[in-house]
C-alpha cells in the first residue's frame, strides 16, 4: 500500500461481519477462561490483553497504522509526545548512560533532556546540527546509548540531516532516535535514511484537529541490539520481572517496543485512552490530504512574507534561498511542514503588536494543526531557556511561528497583510 492508502486502511483489517471503523474498547480490563490463561499475559508467553493500562486493542490499531506509514516492524502509543520522548530514551539509557542529542530539538524535549533526565542522573551532550565531523565525533562517551534529533526543529525549522548522524551513531554502536512530528511520514520517513527509532507528538499533524494529546514510538527493528549486548543490558541480558525474559533473543525486531510496554508502561502508566486513539485515527485517515494543503498553504503565506515589506527575515525550508532548502529537497521532496517563522520589523515589541491585530489566526501554544495559529515562543514555550539557549537552538527573541492551516490562503494572508500593517504603528 501507498502512504496515502495507508492513512484509510492501515493497521486495522476488519473481518467478515466486523465493524469497519476502528472498534473502541473502552474497557480496563479483560476478561480469561482460567488463572493459566492469564498467567502466560504476565509472562510474556502469549499475545493478548489484560490491563489497559499496558496494552488496549484500540490503541494497538492506531500504533499499527503508524508503524505501516513509518515502515517500522513494532510501534506503539503514548499518553503524549513527552512521555514517547522519554521512554524512547529511558528504554535503553539509565543512570550513568549518556546521550548525545542535537540543540535544534523542541523545547518541551531539551527541558526534559536536559532537567529531568539529568536528575535520574543520565547526561547528555548536545550538538550543534551542523556541528563538523570532530565536534560530533568528540561528543560520543564510552557510555553513550543513543543519539537524538528532530527532522525539522520546532520551532527553529531546522532540518536535521539523518543520514550524516545515523552513520554516526552506529559507527558508535548505538541507534539514532527521530522525532519526526513535524514532517510526519506523509513528507519523510526517517527509516529509510537510517534512523532506528521515530517518535510523534501525534498530538500535532497526526491528530491534526486540535483535539488529542498523544504520542508515538515506532522501532525499525533495524538495529542489531544483540551486537552490542554490552551497551544494552536492559535489552540482552533476561528481566528479572518477566522470569528471566531476554527481549532481543526472544521478541527479535520487536524487541524494544515489547520491553517498553512490558516495562515503562506497565511502571510509569503514560497510556492514551481508547476513546483518545479513536480520534487520533480519524486524524490520520486525511493526513495525506491535509499535509499537501498545508505546505502548499505554508508556500503561499512564506511568498507573501517574504515580500513584504514589514518583515525582517522568512524561515521556511521549502522557500528557495532558505539555509536549509537544500537538505529539505534531499529528505523531504514532497513539501517539509506548514509551520513558518519571521522577524516583525521593529523586533519584539513589533512581533507582539502584530500578534495582537490577527483576526483569523489565533494566539495558541499550539501547531501543526487544520487551524491556522501563532505563538511567540521567546514568551511562551522557550521562556524557560536563557538567551544563549535559545539562540542555541536557534530561536530569535523577535521570532513570530505561524503555523499555516488547512484554510483559504488568501484569507491567511490578507488577515497578516493587516496585522502587518497595523505592527508598524508602535
Ligand atoms: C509538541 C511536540 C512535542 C511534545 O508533544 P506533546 O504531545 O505536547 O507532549 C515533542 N516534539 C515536538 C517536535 C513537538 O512539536
Amino acid at each position: 500500500m501507498r502512504k496515502e492508502t495507508k492513512c484509510i486502511e492501515g493497521g486495522y483489517n476488519p473481518k467478515n461481519g466486523e465493524p469497519r471503523m476502528v472498534p473502541i474498547i473502552q474497557s480496563t480490563t479483560f476478561k480469561y477462561d482460567t488463572s493459566a490463561d492469564m498467567g502466560k499475559l504476565f509472562d510474556l508467553e502469549a499475545n493478548g490483553y489484560f490491563y489497559t493500562r499496558l496494552q488496549n486493542p484500540t490503541n494497538d490499531y492506531v500504533a499499527a497504522k503508524i508503524t505501516a506509514l513509518e515502515g517500522g516492524a513494532a510501534g506503539m502509543l503514548t499518553s503524549s509526545g513527552q512521555a514517547a520522548s522519554f521512554f524512547s530514551v529511558f528504554n535503553i539509557a539509565s543512570a550513568g548512560d549518556h546521550v548525545v542529542a542535537s540543540t535544534a530539538i523542541y523545547g518541551g524535549t531539551y527541558n526534559l533532556f536536559h532537567v529531568t533526565m539529568r536528575k535520574m542522573g543520565i547526561d547528555f551532550t548536545f550538538v550543534d546540527p551542523e556541528c563538523s565531523d570532530e565536534e560530533l565525533e568528540a561528543a560520543f562517551k564510552p557510555n553513550t546509548k543513543a543519539v537524538f534529533g528532530e527532522t525539522i526543529a520546532n520551532p527553529a525549522l531546522i532540518v536535521f540531516d539523518i543520514e550524516r548522524f545515523a552513520k554516526a551513531a552506529h559507527a558508535h554502536g548505538v541507534p539514532l532516535i527521530i522525532d519526526n512530528t513535524f514532517a510526519t511520514p506523509i513528507n519523510c520517513r526517517p527509516i529509510e535514511w537510517g534512523a532506528d527509532i521515530v517518535t510523534h507528538s501525534t498530538t500535532k499533524y497526526l491528530d491534526g484537529h486540535d483535539a488529542t494529546v498523544g504520542g508515538a514510538i515506532v522501532d525499525s527493528g533495524n538495529f542489531d541490539w544483540l551486537a552490542h549486548a554490552d551497551k544494552f543490558p536492559g535489552l540482552c541480558t533476561p528481566d528479572d520481572s518477566y522470569h528471566g525474559i531476554t527481549y532481543a533473543e526472544k521478541f527479535g525486531k520487536a524487541a524494544y517496543i515489547t520491553k517498553a510496554t512490558a516495562q515503562l508502561m506497565r511502571d510509569i502508566g503514560a497510556i492514551p485512552s481508547p476513546m483518545n486513539c479513536y480520534m487520533l485515527n480519524l486524524g490520520i485517515e486525511s493526513l495525506a490530504v491535509r499535509i499537501k494543503r498545508h505546505c502548499e498553504n505554508a508556500q503561499k503565506v512564506a511568498e507573501f512574507l517574504q515580500a513584504n515589506e514589514n518583515v525582517s527575515y522568512v524561515t521556511y525550508p521549502g522557500l528557495p534561498g532558505d539555509k536549509y532548502y537544500e537538505l529539505a529537497q534531499k529528505y523531504m521532496p514532497d513539501g517539509t511542514c506548514g509551520v513558518i517563522s519571521f522577524g516583525v520589523k521593529g523586533g519584539r515589541k513589533a512581533a507582539e503588536e502584530m500578534m495582537k491585530h490577527l483576526k483569523l489566526a489565533i494566539i495558541a501554544t499550539h501547531v501543526a494543526d487544520a487551524h491556522t495559529c501563532v505563538l511567540h515562543p521567546a514568551s511562551s514555550t522557550h521562556r524557560q531557556m536563557t538567551d544563549e539557549e535559545l539562540l542555541a537552538g536557534g530561536v530569535k527573541p523577535d521570532m513570530v511561528r505561524f503555523s499555516v492551516g488547512i484554510e483559504n490562503a488568501d484569507d491567511i494572508i490578507e488577515d497578516l497583510a493587516q496585522a502587518l500593517e497595523a505592527s508598524k504603528n508602535i
